[in-house]
């Protein structure tokens, strides 16, 4: 990801004094792009494996600075830490609810879209009221909806974050684990907590045709995940070998730059007439 991400994206330099005020420097720029709307949504298509149909989008922020984007995997720490991702959150979830409605009606769609949910929006209050009042907003339909949370978060107190997920599924919305695979997890959470997909970590589609290992683990996740009752996505596709040994071992959703990168509204909506094409 680092790899392509810095072909993709502006990474800041420093030097050690500039390291020292970069934080400070990145939290008071993007507290000024949230007020001025200068972020956007980018779309990736979640794809049906066997059919070839398309599925869904994940929705990822981007933030343009200087005809560049500065890179997600900087600035979504620096709002986390700065409170901001409550805010950032938010927009984003309706900002993106928004556009893949309009996008369905437009298209005659019944897409998904799946969107990430940082486990410090759990900490500074998000919940299924703003949940609500936002597909309310939008009129996005909640069955559409899948929330992409870490492992992480489900080793915070259990009572609480149990309720909190239970909260978010009776809207209607489903749930989701990102970067499966990557987090410590003793695997019970599964069945404790209302999950209905998991999205295994690109690490191990990138391994797929060169480490056995990698082909082992996948296929012992994907039958676990069968006898779960959970959907998964293999995230990180990027070729047509990962694609059919996936395709062998029966895996439903895949996500990757094989079909299609993360993409602006406008490029998706035409992305969207092509793939219906072919
Ligand atoms: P993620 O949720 O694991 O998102 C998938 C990342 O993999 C995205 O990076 C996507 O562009 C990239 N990707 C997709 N297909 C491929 C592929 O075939 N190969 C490779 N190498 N990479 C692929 P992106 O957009 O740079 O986002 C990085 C991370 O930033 C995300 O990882 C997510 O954790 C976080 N993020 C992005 N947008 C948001 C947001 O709105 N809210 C929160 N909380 N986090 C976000
Ligand atoms: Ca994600
Ligand atoms: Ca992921
Ligand atoms: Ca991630």
């Amino acid at each position: 990801a680092k790899e392509s991400g810095r072909n993709q994206y502006h990474y800041f330099a420093p030097s050690m004094q500039q390291q020292v005020n970069r934080r400070v420097e990145l939290e008071q720029l993007l507290r000024k792009a949230i007020a001025n709307n200068e972020l956007a949504v980018f779309y990736q298509p979640i794809i049906e494996l066997q059919t070839g149909q398309l599925y869904g989008f994940e929705a990822l922020t981007r933030w343009p600075h200087h005809d560049q984007f500065i890179a997600p995997d900087e600035f979504i720490p620096v709002a986390e830490e700065s409170g901001l991702i409550s805010e950032l959150g938010e927009w984003m979830l309706m900002r993106s609810t928004s556009d893949i409605a309009a996008l369905n009606t437009k298209l005659g769609l019944d897409c998904c879209l799946s969107a990430n949910i940082s486990s410090q929006q759990y900490r500074l209050g998000f919940n299924a009221t703003t949940l609500r009042h936002i597909l309310r907003q939008t009129g996005f339909k909640p069955a559409n909806l899948a929330l992409e949370i870490t492992e992480s978060i489900l080793l915070d107190d259990d009572q609480a974050i149990l309720a909190w997920l239970e909260g978010l599924r009776a809207t209607g919305a489903h749930l989701s684990i990102d970067d499966f695979g990557t987090g410590y997890s003793s695997l019970s959470y599964l069945r404790r907590f209302p999950i209905n997909t998991i999205k295994i970590d690109k690490s191990f589609i990138h391994e797929f045709a060169h480490a056995p290992d990698s082909q082992n683990l996948v296929r012992a996740i994907l039958s676990m995940a069968a006898s779960l009752g959970l959907s998964v996505i293999a995230e990180g596709v990027e070729h047509v070998a990962q694609l059919e040994g996936l395709k062998a071992m029966e895996c439903d959703l895949v996500q990757g730059y094989v079909y299609a990168k993360p993409m602006s509204l406008e490029e998706l909506e035409i992305w969207c007439s092509e793939f219906a094409q072919e």
